[in-house]
């Protein structure tokens, strides 16, 4: 079965002998090869306001925390998306507000956005799901007019594009994750990346209890408690060298991308996704709409190969219970949607022979 996801892993005799060799260090924790990841890292988005952290949603959570949103704010957020862009919120305190999708991205509304901001609303939260940009220009419009920030959660998108430019310094922050099934993994891992240098310093200290790492341990004095948010050198250095590997792997996602965006047209039952003005996709997974999806499921995987939604909308969680809203757009989106494999494992036969079996019908 050809999977829909599936964790690139530096080769063997590459990784091993660099685990190796920091794991006997004697400095396992945080320190060099963790910061040599950082500095690389920073280069690859270009963007030198970046801190790496423990994972997408410790990145989420430093966002929010630079913020200061709490108990009686608003985020408005997608909830097409994987849970923790909105459980984050969640336990913030704040209010997560539903905005509409648009039924034919699946990507967060900026029309619906406009509708729902309130006084209390503190931050935009948006999701480049699956590897597709959001509709940076009206949202990049939305943001200057009523100064409410946005956070871009980009953990489906590293290498997505916005007016040409890798996405990592547009908003105010944007998320990466390195957890296991995205584009480049550090087994789990992640980064933040803001646009303003001044707020880097405050969340460098809460990722870290709230201490000064620059300054002793005995002239320290926490301000503001932080939280266990670093990354250790084991993490560091496999960062480093799956980082070495992040641009070829990418590659392979956008190629095969662009290959389904040519090979699926005109064909009956199956709508593509249209792009936003001045965005690249990276393509995480390939986005379709498609008729009689179950049947569409069924006819792929008796070819071996794995087709599925794979998300729950977020809005339909209890804990979301008091932000229930109607989002006719995602009902609509919801219905057809599906997902096929594009990763660095699909080879050119795999996609041609996915190409045919969708162009021979269900
Ligand atoms: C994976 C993911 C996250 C969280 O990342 P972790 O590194 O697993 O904490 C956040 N948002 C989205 C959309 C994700 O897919």
């Amino acid at each position: 079965m050809i999977p829909l996801v599936k964790p690139y892993i530096a080769p063997s005799e590459e990784l091993m002998p660099e685990i190796e060799k920091i794991l006997y260090s004697g400095y396992i924790a945080e320190g060099e090869a963790a910061w040599k990841f950082e500095e690389e890292f920073q280069k690859f988005i270009d963007n030198p306001n970046t801190l790496v952290v423990q994972s997408g949603t410790a990145a989420l959570h430093l966002a929010l925390l630079s913020l200061n949103v709490s108990t009686g704010d608003e985020v408005i957020s997608t909830p097409m998306t994987a849970e923790p862009t909105n459980t984050t919120i969640a336990f913030t305190g704040a209010k997560v507000v539903w905005g509409d999708v648009d039924p034919d991205t699946g990507l967060l509304d900026p029309k619906s956005v406009r509708e729902k901001i309130t006084d209390r609303t503190k931050a935009i939260m948006l999701v480049h799901y699956a590897g597709m940009v959001c509709d940076m220009d009206e949202f990049n419009k939305i943001s200057e007019e009523t100064g409410i920030p946005v956070i871009e959660d980009t953990a489906h998108c590293l290498g997505g594009k916005y007016n040409g430019k890798v996405i990592g310094a547009n908003s105010q922050y944007t998320c990466f994750s390195f957890q296991a099934i995205k584009q480049m993994t550090t087994v789990d891992g992640g980064a933040i990346a803001f646009r303003n240098p001044e707020e880097v310093e405050p969340a460098r200290k809460l990722r870290w209890f709230g201490l000064d790492k620059k300054v002793s341990r005995l002239q320290n004095d926490i301000t503001r408690a932080g939280y266990k948010y670093g990354i250790n050198n084991i993490t560091g250095i496999i960062g480093q060298v799956q980082l070495r590997h992040a641009q070829e792997v990418l590659d392979k996602y956008i190629s095969n991308g662009k290959f389904y965006d040519e090979a699926l047209k005109g064909i009956p039952g199956v709508t593509l996704i249209p792009y936003y003005k001045n965005t690249e996709p990276s393509y995480w997974l390939y986005t379709l709409k498609v008729d009689n999806r179950d049947d569409f499921c069924k006819i792929m995987e008796d070819a071996d190969v794995l087709a599925s939604p794979l998300h729950h909308r977020s809005d339909t969680h209890s804990v979301f219970r008091e932000s229930i809203c109607d989002l006719p757009g995602m009902e609509e989106w919801y219905k057809n949607f599906v997902h096929i494999p594009c990763g660095w494992w699909v080879d050119e036969e795999s996609r041609e022979k996915i190409a045919d079996v969708i162009k021979r019908g269900w």
